[in-house]
């Protein structure tokens, strides 16, 4: 049977939340056999998500964790608590049974996904990366690769990361995720950008990483980012004769 992909979403109530959902849902829905996992940075599961993920026609689990008000400042890492949560759902789904093929990768929920990056990762064994479009003040970021192995990382931004890296940018088995239980994000020490090497290094090594998307020469993912909307001309009071969900 085919792996099942895992995506790890972590999302938050704003005014363009469920037309970002929107995109990725009807993306998602042109992958075969994945798994959405979708968690809310909330103190409980909204109305609007799980209305929305009922229509979404996509094997999905809904899960919710307020990020703490401490750790919601410009310059500190996003979304930490929700990832971690998508893992501990991943490890309990499977704590009994011997790991099914499974490929977990990280969706935000703002970036643009190709359909051929879903084919690329599907075939991870244990950690597989590839460029990702538009991120570290880049047109691309991308690992170097020589004979097959990954032996640096083209960026301009921070360049001593271990794994310079968007969260994007790579996918691992469900096998590796199990069989390193202790493996998370962490918030204490982790500045801004080293999430994702400070989880890599958990479970892998820079000589292990599987190179995809034709040795790490296209961009199949792209780190886009949505505008902030104008919400200059909202009455303060509702004035029209209905309630609408956006
Ligand atoms: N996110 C979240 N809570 C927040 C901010 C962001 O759950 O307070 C989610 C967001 O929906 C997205 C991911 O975390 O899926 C990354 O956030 P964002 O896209 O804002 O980060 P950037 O692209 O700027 O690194
Ligand atoms: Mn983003």
């Amino acid at each position: 049977p085919l792996p099942t992909i895992y995506a790890i979403t972590p999302t938050y109530s704003r005014p363009v939340q469920k037309a970002e959902l929107t995109r990725l849902a009807n993306t998602f829905r042109q992958v075969a056999q994945l798994h959405w996992i979708l968690v809310e940075d909330a103190a409980a599961r909204s109305e609007l998500v799980s209305r929305f993920l009922a229509r979404a026609g996509l094997p999905s689990t809904h899960l919710h964790v307020p990020t703490p008000r401490r750790y919601k400042r410009p310059g500190l890492p996003r979304a930490t608590e929700q990832r971690n949560a998508g893992l501990a759902w991943l490890r309990q789904r499977h704590q009994y049974q011997r790991a099914q093929p499974g490929v977990l990768f990280f969706a935000d929920d703002d970036n643009t996904y190709s359909l051929e990056l879903f084919q690329e990762m599907r075939t991870t064994r244990k950690v597989s990366v590839w460029p990702v479009g538009l991120v570290g003040g880049r047109r691309y970021e991308r690992p170097l690769v020589e004979n097959g192995k990954v032996v640096g990382w083209y960026t301009g931004w921070r360049a001593d990361r271990p794994f310079a890296i968007d969260m994007a940018g790579f996918a691992v088995s469900l096998q590796v995720i199990l069989s390193n239980p202790k493996a998370v994000f962490k918030r204490r020490g982790s500045q801004p950008g080293m999430q994702e090497s400070d989880f890599l290094k958990q479970i892998t090594t820079v000589e292990e990483l599987e190179p995809k998307a034709s040795n790490c020469t296209k961009v199949l993912v792209w780190h886009t980012r949505t505008e902030k909307v104008n919400l200059a001309n909202e009455p303060k009071y509702r004035l029209d004769t209905v309630k609408i969900e956006v």
